[in-house]
């Protein structure tokens, strides 16, 4: 919509906006008009849909179906359209980050291969290794930091790398419409809802919400059931995904400030209760974890609850019956073969710098 664009400092903003730049060329390609500029206004018909956007400098633009795209403002849906926003706060607090580009030698430091998430005193910080620089950014709540400790937490954090550097503040508006389609507007991305970036959903989350409009796209002409159905599958898709989150927090092993200590005692989300009760006796699997798509698979919810460290679960008794040599003979081959394939391949840095 417009060529502003929102400047994200988390790492993969380049690799979503290549993403964004390649949609586009294909879109063009097909035959789609591309009009970048400000919408001004939202204009409704006697029905309350859309008719038009009264745009600066290409007048009215208007359409059959318009996608809000509009980021945390929501500026179609939920500021023409009123559609309620039904906040995820009690479960997920996190509300604000702050980030910072923290510039690297990485001849000399490497790259390490993966992101990590450190819990800190009032939310996590991520740490995302680029090439020549690492992502950084500190994701918490703010009834339990101000932006200032939160910045300096981070830049404590970061080291004196990043004594110069400016630092992002971002709001966060946690939590999803009621419903994503509304008349003749479907909301995809950060318009539509957002979870804290714990497990990167975002844009999963825009992928789920293309293809569910691909699947039930109005061709025929528009109506109730095509949107009870994608506001049905969008809605469940991000209600799984917050009890997803929640849980890394209600299962975390830490518990030693008030923040942490409130995620152990905070109210479940309805259904979590007869979950929890079931992982006390088997790990979660597919007849006892979130019952609709959202993108995670049963081993995920295990591999979490194994991984924080806050439930120890019994394992099942009937591995007492199992004679352990075979698993430990599996085990100790995959073991080897990590330390040969370590040995063999180049380092994150020595294959990144040969496609530079
Ligand atoms: C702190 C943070 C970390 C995140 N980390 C991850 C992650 O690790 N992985 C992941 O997958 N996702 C992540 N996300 C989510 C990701 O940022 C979004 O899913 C992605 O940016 C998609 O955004 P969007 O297009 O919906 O909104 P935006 O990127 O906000 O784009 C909205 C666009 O609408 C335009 N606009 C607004 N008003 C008007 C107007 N009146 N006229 C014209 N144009 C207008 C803006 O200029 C902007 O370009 C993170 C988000 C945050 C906040």
């Amino acid at each position: 919509m417009s060529e502003q664009v929102t400047q994200f400092p988390y790492a993969y903003h380049f690799d979503a906006a290549l993403l964004a730049d390649h949609l586009m060329r294909v879109g063009i390609g097909r035959g789609v008009t591309r009009v970048v500029d400000d919408v001004l206004e939202t204009r409704l018909d006697e029905r309350g849909w859309i008719s038009h956007l009264v745009t600066r400098e290409h007048g009215d633009v208007h359409g059959d179906l318009f996608v809000d795209c509009t980021g945390f403002r929501g500026l179609l849906i939920n500021q023409a359209l009123g559609e309620p926003f039904v906040s995820y706060a009690r479960d997920l607090p996190n509300d604000r980050a702050v980030a910072l580009r923290v510039p690297t030698d990485i001849e000399r430091e490497g790259i390490r291969p993966y992101t990590t998430a450190t819990a800190m005193v009032a939310g996590w910080i991520w740490t995302i290794p680029l090439y020549g620089r690492l992502g950084m950014g500190y994701v918490y709540a703010s009834d339990h930091a101000s932006p200032e400790e939160a910045e300096r937490t981070l830049r404590a954090f970061a080291g004196p790398a990043a004594a110069d550097l400016e630092a992002n503040h971002i709001r966060m508006r946690i939590g999803r419409n009621r419903n994503s389609w509304v008349g003749n507007c479907v909301a995809i991305g950060l318009s539509s809802g957002f979870v804290e970036p714990l497990e990167s959903t975002g844009i999963f989350f825009i992928q789920h919400g293309v293809e569910q409009l691909v699947k039930h796209f109005p061709a025929e002409g528009h109506s109730e059931e095509l949107r009870r159905d994608y506001n049905r599958l969008v809605a469940r898709c991000m209600d799984g995904v917050r009890e997803f989150l929640f849980l890394h927090y209600y299962w975390a092993a830490r518990a030693d400030t008030p923040y942490w200590k409130a995620a152990k005692t905070r109210d479940l989300p309805d259904g979590l209760a007869e979950r929890l009760e079931a992982w006390r006796h088997r790990l979660p699997d597919s007849e006892s974890t979130w019952p609709y798509y959202h993108g995670f698979e049963p081993y995920s919810w295990a591999s979490m609850m194994l991984g924080l460290g806050g439930v120890v679960p019994r394992p099942r008794p009937v591995l007492d019956l199992l004679e352990p040599a075979a698993a430990q003979r599996e085990f100790a081959e995959l073991r080897r073969r990590a330390e040969r394939l370590v040995a063999k391949l180049p380092s994150q840095y020595e294959y990144f710098a040969a496609r530079h």
